[in-house]
């Protein structure tokens, strides 16, 4: 019986297993969540939540569930996570796919600024703001707010899925509770109403979260965009019907 592990926490992931699952109801499918969120969307299959300890416990997951292939569908920015799949499935020679998101391409009407880590957009919001307070739209995710701490003259404006610890936020955030997708004309309205200056984002690809930077160029506002961490070797696509081709390609030759 083949049984494939899904490494999600994305939308990408959900939906890759409800392809795998429609086109093949005798696979078993695994979804592994690093548990961060509490009520997350979920598909139907066997879910388990948590981190597995390492590429070693996950190598050890591997070997002891009998895991046919291993789809790495996690974000593109969940560097840790998808270093670990590689390393743990070329240990137990398991398929190994990334499967990522295309990262968002510069249009015509950006105003795009890159900042190769988190750490370096904070510093180029405080050049920034040193002559004007500015309004700054932090959508990075509650996990990595730790490096916009300090900034100065920014009145930082948060949105999240769930409220983020009192500890997590930098000093005077004003925090927006909301779940995506969020459409272009709901965010030209997010944008305006909060005054945001200047938007922090990550190059997350697809289109769930696209229609801030759609929003952002139609208002001219400038986007900081922090750039994807390196990308992996190894097997990688970027939409989930190449990803179905995939798993069924390595399971029949493994089959033969
Ligand atoms: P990360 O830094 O790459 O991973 C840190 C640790 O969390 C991993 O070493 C692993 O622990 C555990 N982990 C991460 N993803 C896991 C999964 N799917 N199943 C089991 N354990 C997992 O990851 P992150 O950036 O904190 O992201 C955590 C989760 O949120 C991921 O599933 C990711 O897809 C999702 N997410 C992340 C972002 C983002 O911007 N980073 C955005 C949206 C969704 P062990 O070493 O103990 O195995």
């Amino acid at each position: 019986m083949a049984r494939v592990l899904v490494l999600g926490g994305t939308d990408l992931a959900n939906a890759f297993v409800t392809v795998l699952r429609a086109a093949h109801p005798e696979f078993e499918i695994v979804l592994s969540l690093a548990g961060r969120t509490r009520n997350p969307r979920l598909p139907d299959c066997e879910i388990r939540t948590g981190g597995f300890g390492g590429v070693e416990g996950l190598a050890a997951y591997l070997r002891e569930e009998g895991i046919s292939a291993l789809v790495d569908a996690t974000h593109p920015y969940a560097a840790q996570i998808s270093a670990n799949a590689a390393k743990a499935a070329s240990e137990t020679g398991t398929p190994c796919l990334h499967l990522v998101r295309p990262a968002w391409q510069q249009a015509p009407g950006d105003n795009w600024h890159h900042a190769r880590n988190y750490e370096e957009a904070a510093r180029r919001l405080d050049a920034l703001s040193q002559t004007h307070p500015l309004t700054v739209f932090l959508t990075v995710g509650r996990q990595e707010l730790k490096p916009f701490h300090d900034l100065m003259n920014c009145t930082p404006v948060v949105r999240s899925v769930e409220r983020p610890e009192e500890a997590e936020l930098p000093p005077g955030a004003r925090v927006v509770l909301a779940r995506g997708p969020f459409r272009q004309e709901d965010e030209t309205a997010f944008l305006k109403e909060n005054e945001i200056d200047v938007i922090v984002s990550k190059n997350s690809g697809g289109t769930a979260t696209y229609g801030k930077i759609l929003a952002a160029r139609a208002l001219r506002l400038p986007v900081l965009m922090v750039e994807r961490p390196p990308l992996l070797e190894g097997e990688v696509v970027g939409d989930v019907e190449s990803a179905l081709n995939w798993v069924e390609g390595g399971l029949e030759s493994s089959s033969r």
